[in-house]
């Protein structure tokens, strides 16, 4: 394979993200093609193999995605699945000897993720994490912004994202699928967000969970607050809601100064501000492609990714440790 080739990409699970977001992305990457489809629904297959002209032998099912070991046409396997599902559908495809680019979070319990990491491994394959924001360039000059301690060292990050999660009968609100609430699904940008601008590992988190609709969200959390410590002795104050909607930002504030995404973890319009009145203004971009054509790089290029599987695993460490304090009622080391 030389630089230039467009490496295959079958999608497996074909919900609101895959339809709305990844598959008209792939569209518009250098490294990619929309090459299959695994899907549980017979009813979606005709519709995507028109729009997407796709061969009949490329089109799967959860239980056929073991034979994709034939097609040559598929070089990576983007997990699109709920949370609690990314760990068979990851190991189906290693199995089959396809790299493996998964949805966030990666799974519901760091043994689950050490499962997916190991089982990619044993196929020699790459395992990655759908962290969009990671290819994101107002992200990318939060980060040096930062690292660089170009308005000092970052002391405090107060980070947060919220959404009106919906209707009750969905996956996001059942534990077995979902693993948790607001934590697992929004939290995880800000959670992400403090550790990529300190470039540090959380030593002691501390949390607590408000539930308003005891009905709704008696199997997950609705909205989390904690704080975590940073070795260098920045602190993160963050909040993840399925309630409360306006949260979306992050402000990071360092001794001569601050710099602030609102919104940040939106799929597009990420706006920045600087205390200084600097731009902290780029183009936007479509994270999705973004995010797809450099692990594509990363595959072709045979170099390991930033979003790495246990980039992944360490989050879904971290929120164990938060949903550990919410329990005790303590702060949990980590
Ligand atoms: P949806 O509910 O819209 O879609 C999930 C799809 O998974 C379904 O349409 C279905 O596809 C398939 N599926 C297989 N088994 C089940 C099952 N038992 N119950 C429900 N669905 C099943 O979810 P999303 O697309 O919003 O989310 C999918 C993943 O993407 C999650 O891990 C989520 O956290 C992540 N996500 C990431 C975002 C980001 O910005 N990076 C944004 C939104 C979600 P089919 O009918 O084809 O089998």
């Amino acid at each position: 394979a030389g630089p230039n080739k467009k490496l295959g990409v079958a999608l497996c699970g074909l919900g609101k993200l895959s339809t709305d977001q990844i598959a008209p992305a792939l569209q518009k990457t250098q490294h990619c093609r929309l090459a299959g489809i695994v899907t549980g629904s017979s009813g979606k297959v005709d519709t995507w193999r028109k729009k997407y002209n796709l061969p009949a032998r490329s089109v799967y099912t959860y239980d056929t995605m073991h034979r994709m070991a034939d097609n040559d046409d598929i070089d990576i396997v983007y997990v699109v699945t709920p949370n609690a599902l990314h760990l068979e559908h990851t190991v189906a495809a290693a199995k089959a000897g396809k790299h493996v680019f998964c949805e966030k979070p990666l799974e519901i319990s760091v043994e689950r993720c050490q499962q997916m990491i190991d089982a990619c491994k044993a196929a020699d394959r790459m395992l990655g994490t759908a962290y969009r924001c990671r290819f994101e360039p107002h992200h990318l000059e939060g980060i040096r912004i930062a690292r660089e301690q170009e308005l000092g060292p970052v002391r405090i990050i107060e980070a947060g994202f919220g959404i009106d999660v919906g209707a009750a009968d969905q996956w996001r609100v059942k534990r077995a699928l979902s693993g948790g609430g607001a934590l697992m699904d929004v939290g995880i940008y800000a959670l992400q967000a403090t550790r990529y601008l300190t470039g540090e590992e959380p030593v002691l988190v501390s949390a607590t969970e408000t539930k308003t609709d005891p009905v709704k969200f008696a199997e997950v959390d609705e909205t989390v607050t904690w704080t975590a410590q940073f070795p260098s002795g920045a602190n993160a104050y963050c909040t993840a809601s399925f309630k409360v909607g306006g949260i979306k930002n992050f402000r990071a504030t360092a001794d001569r100064g601050w710099f602030e995404l609102d919104p940040a973890y939106y799929y597009g319009g990420i706006k920045g501000m600087r205390s200084d009145g600097k731009p902290l203004s780029f183009p936007q971009v479509d994270m999705f492609a973004a995010e797809l054509d450099d692990f594509a790089r990363c595959v072709l290029e045979k170099r390991p990714t930033v979003v790495s599987g246990e980039e992944g695993m360490q989050d879904v460490k971290i929120m164990s440790a938060i949903y550990e304090s919410i329990r005790t009622g303590r702060a949990v080391k980590i």
